[in-house]
């Protein structure tokens, strides 16, 4: 269970009902009043090797920012919803790219406002619409903290169009099983090999847990993918892969392997990635290959196009050996 260290908040978050909640749950928390989640000087002028002990706070305000950006994957908008960062500190986590070592778990207390715009969004499209609202922080894990996934599921069931859909790297998922969410939400959960969880994505669920995880959301009736991602090119990679794949084929539930779908995606890393990762986590491994990485524009890292054709390749091999009646969505 997460306990922040320091709390940073906004003032105005106890005007609404889950900023009282959180003040009143970590009562105890020193905390640090600040003007804007956005832009706490402190923490900028920390070093970057002070960035696990920064991901120990807690931030938070408002959101302030609501605009909803097209999507054409496996969502139709990525939604800025309850959160934004992290307390886990996966190595290529693309939230460094967009707050640097300011990724540190924000909560944002102006729930009702958020899931409003979804709700009158959806209702006045007519088109079925998809609301990805995981793509800025880890939803599964803000709930362990917030129980915001129960109060959205609540919330939205009775809605008259409209589906949400996150991804997660966690396994605690109870909390979520027991509600009647009328199948209007997809929960896609997000695997490595073992040897790649605990080298590279720090303070996450194993992946006995995730699969565990998968078979109860299924049981539950929830919608489920799989995202095999992101996909790291290390040197016996592709033993690694095969042998998730074989675990899945073994451990997923008959339900789950049914209608799961996959989305398969190979890392994206960055020049932010490679200097924080070199202070912060010296002893770990090396993610940035120059042998088999270009430049992508911004300062991006990705596989060269010979080396991801090839990967392209094994797993449509692989996954129409195990997974032959299963749809991948996409592999990038
Ligand atoms: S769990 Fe997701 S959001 Fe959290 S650090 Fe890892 S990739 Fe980033």
């Amino acid at each position: 269970m997460f306990k922040p260290k320091v709390i940073y908040y906004e003032k105005d978050i106890v005007n609404y009902e889950l900023g009282k909640e959180l003040m009143e749950k970590y009562k105890e928390v020193p905390k640090i009043e600040i003007e804007n989640h956005n832009n706490i000087e402190e923490m900028r002028k920390k070093s970057n090797k002070e960035f696990i002990d920064m991901k120990r706070n807690l931030i938070i305000g408002i959101r302030k920012t609501h605009k909803f950006v097209e999507n054409h994957k496996t969502s139709d908008y990525l939604v800025p919803y309850t959160s934004s960062g992290c307390t886990a500190a996966c190595m290529y986590c693309y939230l460094v790219c967009n707050y640097n070592k300011c990724s540190y778990l924000r909560l944002f207390v102006n729930r009702e406002q958020m899931l409003d715009k979804i709700i009158k969004t959806s209702e006045k499209s007519e088109k079925e619409l998809t609301f990805e609202i995981g793509s800025n922080s880890d939803l599964v894990l803000e709930n362990s903290i917030t129980k915001n996934l129960v109060w959205t599921i609540e919330n939205f069931k009775d809605t008259k169009k409209g589906r949400l859909t996150f991804p997660t790297k966690f396994d605690m998922v109870d909390d979520i099983l027991v509600l009647n969410h009328k199948g209007k939400v997809t929960v896609r959960m997000s695997v490595n090999p073992d040897y790649i969880i605990n080298r590279v994505e720090f303070g996450t669920s194993r992946l006995d847990a995730r699969i565990n995880a998968i078979n109860k959301l299924k049981e539950a009736g929830y919608n489920v993918g799989i995202l095999i991602a992101p996909v790291i090119m290390v040197e016996n990679w592709k033993e690694l892969y095969l042998e998730l794949i074989k675990i899945l084929d073994s451990k997923l539930s008959k339900k789950a392997k049914k209608d799961a779908f996959f989305e398969i995606i190979f890392m994206t890393y960055s020049y932010v990635h490679t200097k924080i990762n070199e202070e912060a986590f010296s002893n770990a491994i090396n993610l940035y290959n120059k042998d088999i990485m270009r430049g992508g524009g911004r300062g991006k890292y990705r596989y060269k196009e010979e080396y991801k054709k090839d990967g392209e390749m094994f797993f449509r091999k692989q996954m129409n050996k195990y997974f032959p009646n299963n749809k991948i969505e996409y592999i990038v």
